[in-house]
Formats: C-alpha cells, structure tokens, sequence
C-alpha cells in the first residue's frame, strides 16, 4: 500500500501552529491598510516569460529553481517563484492610477535544497508600490515592513541597506568588477569560478571563504553612483534617521534578483543562523515594468517569508496564540443543552465549543481543560429543570456559580472581559 505524504520540501501547517499564520497575516493587512496599500489576489501561476524577462533568465531563481510546465494547451507557464514580477504584470494589464500600492500574501515555489527555513513552497508577505521614483516611498515601504516586524514582537534584527545604482551608472561598476573577477577568477570558490561571468553581481554576496577573502578589494557600487543616484540614496538614508529606524550599510548587499536598481535592503533575523537569518527583503526596480514589455515605471517592493517568521518568533519566543475557545460547554442531559448554548454564544461573539457523543463528565471536562476555555458550562439534570447553568472557573480560580439561562451572556461577559 503506498501511503501518501506532503512532496518533498512543503509541508503541512495545522492548528495551532497555523493560528500564528493567521495572527501574521491579519497584522499584516492591518499595517498595509493603514498605510494605504489594497490586496491584489492574482494567479499562482503565469506565462514563463513573466519571469524570465522580469525576474531575469541568469537569476539562480529562473535557472535553477523555477517549477516550469506546458499545460494541456501547450502553453508554457511557471508557477511563481516569486510575488514581485506578476504584480508588476498585473499593474500593466490594468494600468491603475499611480501611485499604485498593493500587497499580498502568497506561496512561492523554488526548487531549492530542501533544509531547515529553506522549503520548495514557502509563503511570503510583501508590498509592491508603482508609479514614482521619489526616495521617500522606499522610506515609507521599509517602515511598513520594520514596524510590521516589532508589531509582531520581534526585536532583534538587523536592517541592511544599499544602493545598486540605476542604468547610467551601474554599467561602469559592472565593467569594472567584471575586470576585477577575470583577473581574479581562479582564487574564487568552485561555483562561480565557473559562473562569475554570467551574473558577475552574485559574486559580491557570496559567503564561501575563497569569494569572501576577495571583498576588501572588489569594486562596489558607492563609488560608482551616478549624482541622482546618490542624491535618492541620501534621502533614503535621512528618511530612515529622521523615523529613527536603524540600518547599516552594506556595499555587498545585492540579493537574488537581478530587477533591483537604486535601493536595496534585507532584514535579517539576529537570532537565526546566518544561512537562513533572511525574514525579509526588497529594494526598488524601475527597469522591471519595461523588461517586461510595459511602458518604464518605477517601483519598489519587499516579501517577507512567513516560516522564516515563525522561526524568528519561535527563537525570540514571541507571537505565541492563545488557544481561541473562550466556554466548553459541559452537556449531561443527551447534547440538546451544549447545541443551543454554543450556539448561541457564539451569535453573541463569544468562542464557544463542546464535546459529542455523550461523553461522561470527567471526559468532556477533560476535553474543556484541554481546550484552553477559560470556563466551563455544565447542564445536568437538576440544571435543565431549573433553567439555571453552573458556570465553573477552569483556569483563573474561584468558585462555581449558578446563574439563571436568561442571565448568562451577560454574565460570561463579565467573567471573560
Ligand atoms: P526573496 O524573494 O528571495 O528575497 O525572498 C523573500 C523572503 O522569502 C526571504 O527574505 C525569506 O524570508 C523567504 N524565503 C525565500 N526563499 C525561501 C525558501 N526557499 N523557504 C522559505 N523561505 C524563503
């Protein structure tokens, strides 16, 4: 008999951990509504081109890890590796006015090492904004996601920052690290002793010794910058110091994707190990909407990934969910007590569950002690004939009381506030 199990690299997530998830996602919709972003649902998948061109043919993402497939029509799609290339899809099919803010959450879906944080469908949160180049929106979408993280409860990270330059000036950088990694290209690690040429970018993060030993002497981008480029990274940076969020920065901070110009950042979680420490990151991308055929618009965006978060939280130990059954309702007379009553308070906003199948006593209170309810209801003959409910403390002590049917939403209110 085979027996089914979740595909390599994705997994499961049930109650309660999926309780955390939700507390994630609402907090994260709370913060993106109040900063006037609206949710864009779009499809998981999506002509291959999309990333391709978008994301870029030499990214590790499309080369390596994408899940591509020809459906029945022959069409030749991807399932979406990322959330940033599709929302820009979306904008120029659509055409909204800008500024354009949209978030979403979403699977993502890599072929990658399968490994602790490290999953083959993982789910991000992110923001996209279209329309301006003014610096002051990177301010406002790296806020969105710093204030996101302590809203959380998460308290140490790290946020780095960097500027890749744009069109007219990163060319000259290219050119020159280019000439720096041929002359030096039999010193670096195996891979991109290989690989350098095709995205000679890369090289800069990678953290393998024989690549890292090369760091203090390799072209980065700051000296290159271009007037305006410098001029945006400035006020990102005063942005930044005038909402007194901390960042350091980091010439050798490019990440994954080849689309990012001028603004680039990473939020890294200090209390993660290093090779999966990234809870969230972005940057700006004005060439993206023109790679994919549109009319040049700049933009800028994050994702966050959710398990990286858990992980976060777990290692911090913060955002821990309270079990959401507020009343256990305790039924000793054939059910018909604990339908009504759940019910009920449940109409009336308060979380309420129960057992089935006529459980004994200590069964269904066994069963209300392991809910985390606050308080148990329980109905027994005498009860029902006397249309009163016992109202019994489960977790914060004191006494049973009676309390008259008609009399109890009020008085489960009081006892819950
Ligand atoms: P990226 O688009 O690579 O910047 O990814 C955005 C965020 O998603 C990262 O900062 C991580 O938090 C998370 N992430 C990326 N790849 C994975 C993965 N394979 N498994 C779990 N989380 C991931």
């Amino acid at each position: 008999m085979t027996s089914f199990q979740a595909p390599s690299g994705t997994r499961d997530v049930l109650a309660p951990e999926s309780a955390r998830i939700e507390l994630l996602v609402a907090s994260f919709a709370a913060a993106c509504r109040r900063a006037g972003y609206g949710l864009i649902i779009s499809p998981m998948f999506e002509d291959a081109g999309v990333f391709r061109r978008g994301v870029g043919d030499e990214s590790e993402v499309v080369r390596k890890e994408m899940y591509e497939f020809e459906d029945k029509g022959g069409r030749h799609l991807a399932l979406r590796p990322e959330g940033t290339a599709p929302v820009v899809r979306a904008y120029l099919q659509h055409r909204p006015p800008v500024p354009w803010k949209a978030w979403y959450v979403t699977p993502a879906f890599r072929y990658e090492r399968p490994q602790a944080g490290r999953y083959r469908q993982h789910h991000q949160l992110g923001v996209e904004a279209l329309g301006t180049d003014d610096p002051d929106l990177d301010v406002e979408v790296i806020a969105l996601l710093f204030d996101f993280l302590r809203d959380v409860g998460l308290t140490r990270f790290t946020l780095r920052l960097n500027s890749m330059g744009d069109g007219v000036c990163r060319p000259a950088w290219v050119d020159a690290l280019t000439a720096y990694l041929e002359a030096h290209a039999a010193e670096l690690c195996p891979e991109h002793a290989e690989t350098w040429a095709r995205n000679p970018i890369r090289v800069l993060d990678c953290k393998r010794p024989q690549c890292a030993a090369h760091r203090p002497e390799m072209p980065t981008m700051g000296r290159f910058l271009c007037d305006d480029c410098r001029a945006h990274h400035e006020r990102v940076t005063a942005g930044l110091d005038a909402l007194d969020l901390a960042y350091e920065l980091d010439p050798f901070l490019v990440r994954g994707l080849d689309y990012y110009t001028r603004t680039t950042f990473e939020f890294g979680s200090d209390a993660l190990d290093a090779a999966q420490n990234a809870i969230g990151g972005g940057g700006r991308y004005d060439g993206l909407a023109g790679n994919l055929g549109g009319p040049e618009t700049p933009g800028i965006g994050f994702a966050s990934g959710i398990e990286r978060l858990l992980l976060a939280a777990d290692a911090e130990g913060v955002l821990v969910v309270e079990p959401a059954t507020e009343v256990f309702v305790v039924d000793l007379v054939g059910g018909g007590a604990a339908r009504d009553l759940t019910v009920e308070l449940r109409r009336a906003g308060i979380a309420a569950d129960r057992a089935f199948d006529q459980r004994s006593m200590k069964a269904q209170l066994r069963q209300a002690n392991a809910s985390g309810a606050r308080v148990a209801l329980i109905v027994g003959e005498r009860e029902a004939a006397d249309g009163v409910v016992a109202i019994r403390p489960l977790r914060d002590g004191g006494d049973q009381e009676l309390i008259k049917r008609t009399d109890l939403v009020g008085r489960i209110r009081e006892l819950l506030h």
